[in-house]
């Protein structure tokens, strides 16, 4: 039986990366027809708080990513963490250190200038009884430690990366697994510990996450020996690098999954990309899909081991083609909170708003696009350096003035297309101007530039709320 999880520390809203790692682990559960959980990782009494375990779930259901049972506070099985801790002090396999913090700065500065890699040199691993009683005596508090034997020799076959292994020697020496306390106390349990005794209680199958784990996942290896616990597969997904190769980080402007959410990208296309982002797709498949679609085929040997380099222009190309694809009705759904929000009510006019929709729709690469472009829709758009340019051409403002007068005594009631040709070939005649001066002409007196959607669309929606007449006697100013 599959069951994977994602472990989310909530000290900060919904990373990227984290997201990522929930879509693969989703991707293989459900493909697995297995179970998807999560833990909240929030022994960081400090750092963790509540609005972000909620950020992070509802980001997980924006993206479209579901979980089968109660998410498990990490939090909250401290004594099965203490427990464990007990039971490898009381086998030996872990102790309690007494070293203080200056004593094991100089020991680094030591190891520095010796040009030696910075490791705990398991100075109290032998100490005797007398040793321990004379460090209580001088009050000093002890973190515990387990041992790490250096010719240790971990072997793992990692899903994505094959055959894996590590040396004891190299994991920086015992490792601390619980905090600074007083030696009749067992400290805050660390993340290493807390993670194996979790994962095996959740009876995990497949440990998957990101590639900044793979020392992690070495010292977890002895700690489900030292445990007697059943030890799950890991798969370790390649980070997301910036364009420049390196891992994508604040620096880059958008980490949080809140960050292109309020930048207007769906969930659809962020959902979709992030499954991109490490996973190629199997001959023969659109890189456009559904999570359920790629789950249907996921598997780590299309999971690549190299950095995946986030590409702003392929997420814009599936956000668009997402966008796209909405029907008028979808598109209305969306723009319509953006749109409220700048106090632009639509008019009660049967219709309209959906055709804004279908005019603008096939143009938006961003969902902020359709608040930029619906603009001029529901305020009066600036002249703006084109608009002017064309509307100071030999002949514009004749044709404009000649359109205005007949509009003036009978307005254009925006549907009739006929009669819209019919009024611009007149006033082209009128003002003695080739058609496409007055179209040019009307679209910037309309919209103020001469970039946009379908003319006669746009003055057709603008006509029937009462707002071309006036942009025309506008220009004639
Ligand atoms: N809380 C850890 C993190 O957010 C979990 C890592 C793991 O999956 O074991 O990085």
């Amino acid at each position: 039986m599959v069951r994977v999880r994602l472990a989310p520390s909530p000290t900060g809203t919904l990373h990227i990366g984290t997201a990522r790692t929930a879509v693969f682990n989703w991707l293989f559960a459900r493909h697995q027809k297995g179970s998807f959980l999560l833990r909240i990782e929030d022994t960081d009494k400090e750092r963790s708080k509540p609005e972000y375990t909620q950020n992070i779930l509802e980001g997980l259901q924006w993206l479209g990513i579901d979980w089968d049972e109660d998410p498990v506070i990490q939090s909250e099985r401290l004594k099965q963490h203490q427990a464990a801790i007990q039971g490898l002090l009381e086998s030996g396999l872990a102790y309690r250190c007494y070293a203080s913090e200056e004593e094991l700065e100089a020991m680094r500065n030591s190891q520095k200038a010796a040009n030696q890699a910075p490791r705990y040199d398991n100075r109290h691993r032998q100490l005797s009884s007398e040793q321990e009683a004379a460090f209580q005596a001088e009050g000093r508090q002890a973190v515990v430690r387990f041992r790490i034997a250096d010719d240790a020799d971990i072997r793992w076959n990692d899903l994505v990366r094959g055959p894996m292994s590590w040396r004891g020697a190299d994991l920086g020496g015992d490792m601390v697994i619980a905090r600074r306390a007083p030696a009749d106390q067992i400290g805050d349990p660390l993340y290493n510990l807390v993670v194996v005794v979790d994962d095996a209680a959740m009876a995990i199958s497949h440990v998957i996450r990101g590639e900044d784990h793979i020392a992690n996942t070495a010292k977890q290896l002895l700690l489900y020996d030292a445990l007697g616990l059943p030890k799950p597969e890991f798969a370790h997904a390649p980070l997301i690098l910036n364009g420049e190769g390196r891992k994508l980080s604040k620096r880059d402007g958008v980490t949080s999954i809140n960050d292109f959410r309020e930048m207007g990208y769906t969930a659809a296309a962020i959902a979709n990309y992030m499954t991109l982002l490490g996973w190629s797709v199997p001959e023969g498949m659109n890189e456009r899909f559904s999570l359920g679609e790629a789950a249907e085929v996921f598997s780590f040997d299309r999971v690549n081991k190299a950095g995946a380099r986030f590409d702003w222009d392929k997420l814009n190309w599936l956000n668009s083609q997402v966008l796209h694809d909405l029907t008028p009705e979808q598109l209305l759904d969306r723009l319509l909170p953006l749109w409220r929000a700048n106090d632009w009510i639509p008019p009660d006019l049967d219709g309209w708003s959906l055709e804004v929709c279908a005019l603008l729709g096939p143009s938006l690469t961003l969902l902020k696009d359709g608040v930029e472009q619906a603009s001029p829709f529901f305020e009066l758009p600036p002249l703006e350096e084109d608009g002017i340019k064309q509307l100071n051409l030999e002949g514009a403002k004749p044709a404009i003035q000649a359109l205005a007068k007949a509009l003036e005594p009978e307005p254009w009631d925006g549907q009739d297309k006929e009669r819209a040709q019919q009024l611009l070939s007149d006033a082209a005649k009128t003002a003695r101007v080739k058609k496409g001066m007055i179209m040019k002409s009307l679209r910037a007196a309309l919209l103020g530039r001469m970039q946009g959607p379908d003319l006669l669309t746009t003055w057709g929606l603008l006509a029937r709320i009462g707002e071309d007449l006036p942009r025309l006697r506008r220009c004639l100013i």
